[in-house]
């Protein structure tokens, strides 16, 4: 099940540029992408990847995590192989880090994607595990035979698509969580092999095509946890986006090139690094640790929504507090 790429242009000796993402990977016959996902072949560019998922699971939508998406729903999530990243700590290693050309992998075309997440009470798909980007044709089709089916479409990203794809996308994407590794551009090179500014643009054209957006940033001592780099960070997203976006600081556990040589993130850097950020955003939650996130009113302090495991109490009126206050997120209409 291969399918031709798109978002590529064909150059003199079967050599092809991809345009899919800010790398813009120069392919001779035969060869990879840096993604590993997408092969030149004959001098096309084929999505090796497209219905191959490699990873299939029932998740809470919190997970994600999406807090203010739909609390309490459950998203029929997938995800395939590859990555446009290469980060040192990557915890899912073992696929985002994995060549494409496995015959084993069971193959899903888009509709029968559709029909599983029907099938287990699911009115959300994720595309998540891996960079979805690398999957971009097999995940645009499933989702817009899922717009058509009135299920919503959510995305866990790296920011790293060019403007015109993820113009494409946004029209049938409801919902975008965007890790936004470090708010420096020498980190983004040295760990995932990548650059800052382009995950920026992202952002906001996530933000300004209605999308929903949460941002995640996974701490990891000595490259991101400086107070100085934590009020870079938010300052930007309230400057550049809106306040009242959820932030999701999430604490890092060291994997695959990172094993033994990065230590996990303390505690104590994580609640410090949430203070700081509460002076500039309205929703900042702490992942990876054992922490009550409640979701309090930014004008009367009421406590919104709270979590505990798999319980969620919603309090909101629609996406109301009492006080009424309109709280940024997708509460109702599903
Ligand atoms: S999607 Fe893959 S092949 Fe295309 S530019 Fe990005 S890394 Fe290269």
């Amino acid at each position: 099940m291969e399918k031709e790429a798109r978002y590529y242009k064909k150059l003199e000796n079967k050599k092809v540029q991809c345009l899919l993402c800010p790398h813009t990977c120069l392919i001779k016959e035969n060869k990879l992408g840096n993604c590993n996902a997408r092969k030149n072949k004959k001098g096309k560019l084929i999505s090796l990847s497209y219905g191959k998922p490699v990873a299939v699971n029932i998740d809470p939508i919190e997970k994600k995590p999406f807090f203010h998406f739909y609390p309490g729903e459950k998203a029929y999530s997938l995800g395939t192989f590859g990555c446009n990243f290469h980060c040192k700590g990557c915890q899912n290693w073992d696929i985002s880090q994995r060549s494409g050309e496995d015959a084993s992998i069971k193959k899903v075309p888009p509709k029968d994607i559709i029909k599983r997440a029907k099938d287990n009470n699911c009115k959300i798909i994720a595309y998540t595990y891996n960079e979805p980007t690398v999957f971009y044709e097999y995940m645009l089709e499933t989702a817009k035979l899922a717009k058509k089916q009135g299920l919503k479409n959510v995305i866990i990203t790296n920011g790293y698509t060019n403007p015109k794809p993820l113009k494409e996308l946004c029209n049938f994407i409801d919902g975008a969580t965007v890790d936004l590794k470090f708010i420096e551009d020498k980190p983004y090179k040295e760990y995932c092999g990548a650059k800052l500014k382009p995950v920026l643009e992202s952002l906001k054209i996530y933000y300004n095509k209605n999308v929903h957006l949460e941002i995640t940033n996974l701490m990891i001592e000595t490259l991101n946890t400086k107070e100085e780099q934590i009020e870079k960070m938010a300052k930007w997203i309230k400057e550049n986006l809106d306040e009242n976006i959820p932030l999701h600081l999430s604490r890092f556990f060291p994997y695959w090139k990172a094993e033994g040589k990065i230590e996990p993130t303390k505690t104590e850097t994580m609640k410090k690094a949430k203070k700081i950020c509460d002076k500039y955003l309205n929703f900042v939650y702490l992942g990876n640790i054992m922490y009550e996130n409640i979701t309090r009113c930014p004008n009367c302090g009421k406590e919104l929504i709270k979590r505990a495991m798999a319980y969620i109490e919603n309090n909101l009126k629609g996406n109301k507090c009492d006080c009424g206050f309109p709280v940024y997120g997708r509460f109702v209409g599903l």
